[in-house]
């Protein structure tokens, strides 16, 4: 089953960046420009999740976050909430509203696609792919099982998390703060030289014989696995 996102933002850029990579992860996308329109969305469409820019024409992300949470039918609907920099005492007045989390424009793409996964895991897991394959390894995070052809691979916790996180984003190069953020939490009192270290078993494990490695290291930044590389 696949989980439905509502995008309410009112940069039509921003907009449609955001469509195009909840798309291309599976996600089915609907979007509103308005608060007022959103509104009316949310209770019609009942969404899995609700991306919401803080700053809107009218009605504010934050009323409207309000308005959702007022309702019976909406009140359990996650909120992602989208802030601006700086506005420090405005993001803890979000959380206090009732949104569920907030990322900080400008993001990253990989950063909000954390976000958003961490999000539905909790919310909605029945609709989040239960079995992730690419570069001929597959991930059964009902299971808790990984798969590389016909040979099952033997993982701990934090490798499976890190491989699990590797491979929601294939093709893009994940830096160690990435990493960090969304393996450990971005709370962790973690050194970033443990990815290279978890990196490191995680290759030990998946790699035999000849077999080609999926992680490639790109110097200086981080690390990205499988073969296609996007822009
Ligand atoms: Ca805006």
């Amino acid at each position: 089953m696949t989980a439905k996102v509502l995008i309410v933002e009112d940069e039509a850029p921003l907009a449609e960046m955001l469509r195009y990579n909840l798309e291309a992860a599976g996600f089915v996308v609907a979007s509103s420009a308005t608060g007022e329109e959103a509104e009316i969305l949310v209770a019609e469409e009942q969404p899995d999740l609700v991306i919401l820019d803080w700053m809107l024409p009218a009605v504010s992300g934050i009323e409207l976050c309000r308005r959702i949470r007022a309702k019976p039918e909406t009140k359990s609907i996650p909120v992602l909430m989208l802030t601006a920099r700086g506005e420090e005492s405005d993001r803890i007045r979000g959380l206090s509203t009732g949104a569920d989390d907030y990322v900080v424009k400008p993001f990253s793409v990989p950063e909000l696609m954390a976000r958003v996964k961490a999000i539905l895991r909790r919310a909605a897991p029945d609709r989040m792919a239960d079995v992730l394959s690419v570069s001929g390894i597959d991930l059964d995070r009902a299971a808790h099982t990984v798969m590389r052809g016909p040979r099952e691979v033997r993982l701990g916790p934090t490798e499976f998390r890190l491989l699990e996180f590797l491979m929601e984003s294939p093709g893009r190069v994940l830096t160690r703060g990435q990493l960090l953020d969304g393996v450990w939490g971005r709370d962790a009192f973690v050194d970033e030289r443990t990815v290279d270290v978890h990196i490191g078993r995680l290759r030990k494990s998946l790699i035999r014989g000849n077999e080609s490695d999926p992680i490639r290291t790109v110097r200086g930044t981080g690390y990205v696995f499988g073969e296609r590389q996007l822009a």
